[in-house]
């Protein structure tokens, strides 16, 4: 898990130019001393599947901050809860009913894996640890957000809510047990991320929850890994990426899928890539083995084919708790990531199988399906399916005025360019090599396999 102190990530906005978002989750953000006249503002950024716990006083401007930053459906409040079962949000006599309504409704958003605001006081360490465990077991990372609204700012609020207001009496008990989770928040290792909030910040901050790491100058596309571990680390390091996966000039690489099965240590790349996307040092699109192991991770019923096996037996034998957070990390990180991306200004789109460019921008179940696989329609007596190479269909007019169409899937003996679509997998896995594209360079760099890990099949599914 990464943990992202607020006051870690700032960035600098000046009045006509921003600068790239900040990378967050736990390194602070290091630059050239600010002009005097930058205006920082906070970018609190979350997973796109987590649990946010609000915390603070009550009357200290939670809901309405959290109006301002999610969608309504995203925000389960106690208070509309106390309304839902006794047509009364301010009631306080129906607090167990209320509160149960409020623990199912959000189990039952994170079950389906949605961004969830739990908008209560929380101000009790068993409120706190009530949502956690309710978190944990559905295996969502919480984020707190922190209200740290001075007394008499927090008794003038709750004041101006007419027919609403708890009085001074109980905001200035609210605040003397806010001052103890303040203090305990910040060392609370179960959590993904502690932002606490000044008044000033709660009106300036911004939320992000989509990665800042779309917005990079440059990218490096990299093709289907398949657990090549080794390989992954030496085609980053010709790339010039550290070994933590930064770029000295913010270059971003950018995974087209198939990170795991069939190859030595599938654990080892998905930790690697989970991590650089929760920091917003990558980016990814899942492919069909990624969206396998998500359901394999969630329980689901999955064939152990094509690999599988072979990822499951080595997750086995990783440590517990290191497996567990391992887990947790890829629902939250790599589950939830859009299956194609449009980056650069539309000049460059990404998805594991291949898209078509009326799908650009788009989503559906047809999209997704075709974004996994490829033009599959219907299969052959022997269980072959009929493929159509939709790279060398694609129309002349969206070859020369749409993307470069960067994908992977089926291994290739050469990197082929067609119609402005490049396939990035080399196969590697298979003995072949580990290929990436530079773009805007449009560069390839290779890295052959130390080894052939794995045999290909005449009809895989891969
Ligand atoms: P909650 O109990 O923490 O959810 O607080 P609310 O969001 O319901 O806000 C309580 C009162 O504070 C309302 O009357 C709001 O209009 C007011 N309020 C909320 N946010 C702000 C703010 O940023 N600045 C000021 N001055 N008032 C606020
Ligand atoms: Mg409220």
């Amino acid at each position: 898990l990464f943990f992202s102190m607020a006051g870690t990530a700032f960035v600098a906005e000046l009045a006509t130019l921003s600068t790239p978002p900040a990378p967050t989750g736990g390194t602070p953000f290091t630059t050239a001393p600010l002009p005097n006249d930058t205006i920082l503002t906070m970018i609190l950024s979350f997973p796109p599947v987590c649990l946010i716990v609000l915390c603070g006083a009550s009357g200290s401007g939670k809901s309405t901050w959290a109006r301002r930053h999610f969608r309504a459906s995203q925000l389960v409040s106690s208070d509309h809860c106390r309304e839902m079962v006794v047509d009364d949000a301010a009631s306080q006599s129906a607090n167990d009913d209320a509160f149960a309504l409020f623990h199912q409704w959000i189990a039952l958003r994170l079950k389906n894996r949605r961004l969830t605001v739990a908008d209560s006081t929380a101000l009790k360490p068993g409120a706190r640890d009530r949502l956690i465990t309710l978190a944990h077991a559905a295996r969502v990372p919480v984020h707190v957000v922190a209200f740290d609204v001075p007394l008499d700012e927090a008794i003038r609020r709750d004041a101006q809510r007419v027919g609403r207001s708890v009085g001074e009496k109980v905001v200035t008990r609210h605040r003397a047990t806010l001052e103890q989770a303040l203090r305990e928040l910040p060392k609370d290792q179960r959590l993904a991320g502690v932002h606490i909030l000044t008044p000033e910040q709660m009106d300036s901050a911004t939320v992000q929850t989509t990665p800042g790491a779309v917005s990079a100058p440059a990218f490096d596309v990299i093709g289907d890994v398949h657990g090549c571990l080794s390989e992954l680390q030496t085609l980053l390091g010709k790339l010039g990426y550290s070994a933590e996966g930064k770029h000295p000039t913010g270059r971003v690489p950018v995974f087209v899928g198939d990170l795991a099965d069939r190859g030595p240590n599938s654990p080892g790349v998905l930790r690697f890539v989970c991590d650089l996307v929760a920091k917003d040092l990558a980016l990814f699109v899942p492919g069909n083995h990624d969206d396998k192991l998500f359901r394999m991770l969630q329980g689901g019923k999955v064939q152990r084919t094509h690999g599988l096996d072979l990822t499951e037996e080595q997750l086995l034998g990783m440590p517990e708790k290191e497996r567990e957070h391992l887990t947790l990390d890829i629902l939250a990180y790599l589950a939830p990531q859009p299956v194609h991306l449009v980056l650069a200004d539309g000049t460059l789109a990404v998805a594991h199988a291949g898209i078509h460019d009326d799908m650009l921008g788009q989503s559906s179940d047809f999209i997704t399906r075709f974004t996994r696989f490829g033009d599959v329609r219907g299969f052959e007596a022997s269980g072959m399916p009929i493929r159509h190479d939709w790279a060398a269909e694609r129309e002349i007019g969206d070859s020369e005025n749409g993307p470069l169409i960067c994908y992977g899937h089926t291994p290739q003996d050469e990197i082929r360019f067609i119609n402005n679509t490049v396939n990035l997998d080399g196969g590697c896995v298979f003995g072949g090599f580990l290929a990436a594209l530079r773009f805007p360079e449009r560069e390839l760099v290779m890295v052959p396999a130390e080894r052939t890990y794995a045999q290909k099949r005449v009809h895989s599914e891969a």
